[in-house]
């Protein structure tokens, strides 16, 4: 299975995304409110800013000869080139005042009184920023004293933007952080039992009966997903069976008709059409044992174990070399490898090889060597120097009931289970064929099987042709 890497197709990606713009949305929507909400309450209204008092603060020293003085802070100077109008008081312990900017005269006229409390706060208009002014008790280098400052004055409206900006854009900047670094950690996280789904699926055996898929550890929304899956599995495995069973019972019944089919076939006075007849009976008879024989290996899978192919293949090569001798052959059995240990059901694996020899001893030519060959990388090859098989007409050959030649008595059904039994060992075939030079069938493993290497080529002899 191939995964696509593209962003926008994971479902990672779009989490992350989705959470993003969502937070964005929030965030613009919540400032929008905040304005609003700040505007509507007093149109064109104004604060004093609340950073002059801080600065005028901060630039109250005390110089050498222990005089208190205003030493402008690069903040305080900023605001005083910014605001023409920015004027302040600094009240010192002794009732001694230093003054800078031109303090509106109604204001001066009530220090003695706005001295009186803690802190004042004068609220005007956007258009007034003489209107503006605080009164504070603070803490300088020359201890305690009441700094009157005004002339600089913000809107309500860029006072809630740079609040709004401080109160939601520094959580807003934290929380965008957060996610796009969080969110697709926390995605991966949480569609990890996704992998785990997708990894358990990949090993189901779909060919294998039976099967499920395993639920535990996955979250309770998968957990649905695989009952269903299971249900679904449940399902075909039952109409398999049923086809199957219909199967094998029909290639049963059949076998009673044929048989009689047969002796009375045989009884007829000799013709051409007995012959006929006899050829008919003798191809029914074929397919009704192919399938009983492909239904007998399904439904009787013994469970996997380790086996010789080496093994496997001489011992076909010896149960057939008598009809392959009677047929008019020479026979040879290699190999390149003392063993060739393979994982699989080692009887299957006999039937496929002798059904590919048999093919070669039937389409042999009845002429010429065949030769099965165990390769050093565990590969076994039948070949035999016969008809072949035209190049166009390979892909079909494994067609169950497929025959290149649709005259001849097999019943089409041997290469399909072949390749049906090559699979289940996780391997494929290779076929290399031309007309009436021969075919060569090679299976190969998609796992290797385990070799023990041999330092001759084992030919075949007399004590293995029994
Ligand atoms: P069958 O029972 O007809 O042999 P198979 O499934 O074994 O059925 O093979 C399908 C067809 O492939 C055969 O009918 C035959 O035409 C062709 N075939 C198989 N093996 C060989 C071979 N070794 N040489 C030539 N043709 C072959």
């Amino acid at each position: 299975m191939s995964r696509n890497r593209m962003p926008g197709s994971s479902l990672r990606w779009r989490f992350t995304l989705g959470f993003i713009i969502l937070q964005l949305i929030t965030i613009v929507a919540s400032l929008g409110l905040v304005l609003y909400i700040a505007t509507l309450g007093s149109p064109g209204g104004a604060v004093p800013s609340a950073w002059l008092r801080l600065e005028v603060a901060s630039s109250v020293v005390v110089s050498e000869d222990g005089q208190a003085t205003i030493k402008a802070t690069p903040g305080l100077e900023a605001m005083m080139k910014e605001w023409p109008a920015l004027w302040f008081v600094v009240r010192l312990q002794d009732g001694s005042m230093l003054t800078n900017g031109s303090v509106p005269s109604d204001i001066a006229a009530n220090f003695d009184f706005l001295s009186s409390f803690r802190s004042v706060e004068l609220r005007g208009y956007v258009d007034t920023p003489d209107r503006q002014g605080t009164v504070d008790k603070m803490e300088t280098e020359a201890g305690t004293v009441i700094i009157f400052a005004g002339g600089v004055s913000w809107s309500l409206y860029q006072l809630t933007f740079v609040a709004g900006q401080v109160a939601i854009g520094v959580p807003a900047l934290i929380l965008t952080i957060i996610t796009v670094l969080g969110v697709p950690w926390v995605t991966k996280w949480s569609l990890g039992s996704l992998d785990k789904l997708t990894e358990r699926l990949g090993r189901i055996d779909f060919k294998a009966r039976g099967t499920s898929v395993d639920a535990r550890g996955l979250p309770k929304e998968l957990v649905n997903v695989v009952k269903d899956i299971n249900l679904v599995l449940g399902r075909l495995d039952a109409g398999f069976e049923q086809t199957e069973r219909f199967f094998v019972n029909a290639a049963h019944e059949l076998r009673t008709p044929i048989a009689i089919l047969q002796v009375r076939a045989d009884t007829l006075p000799p013709s051409e059409e007995k012959l006929h007849i006899q050829r008919g009976v003798k191809r029914l008879t074929a397919i009704t044992n192919q399938l009983l024989d492909i239904e007998k290996y399904r439904q009787t899978l013994p469970p996997p174990q380790a086996f010789d192919l080496t093994k496997v293949a001489a011992k076909v090569v010896a149960d057939l070399a008598p009809v392959a001798i009677a047929e008019g052959y020479d026979i040879s059995f290699e190999t390149e490898v003392s063993e060739a240990l393979i994982e699989g059901e080692p009887e299957a694996m006999e039937r496929a090889l002798a059904n590919l020899l048999r093919n070669a001893i039937q389409y042999g030519g009845e002429r010429g060597n065949l030769a099965v060959h165990v390769e050093a990388d565990g590969s076994v090859i039948v070949a035999d120097q016969g008809i072949g098989i035209p190049k166009e007409l390979l892909p079909r050959i494994f067609e169950p009931f497929y025959r290149v030649n649709p005259h001849g008595s097999g019943a089409g059904l041997g290469l399909s289970m072949v390749n049906e039994i090559v699979e289940r060992h996780r391997g494929f075939i290779e076929i290399e064929s031309s007309p009436g030079q021969g075919s060569t069938f090679a299976l190969r493993w998609r796992k290797a099987p385990l070799t023990k290497p041999v330092n001759q080529v084992r030919w075949m002899d007399e004590s293995i042709i029994r």
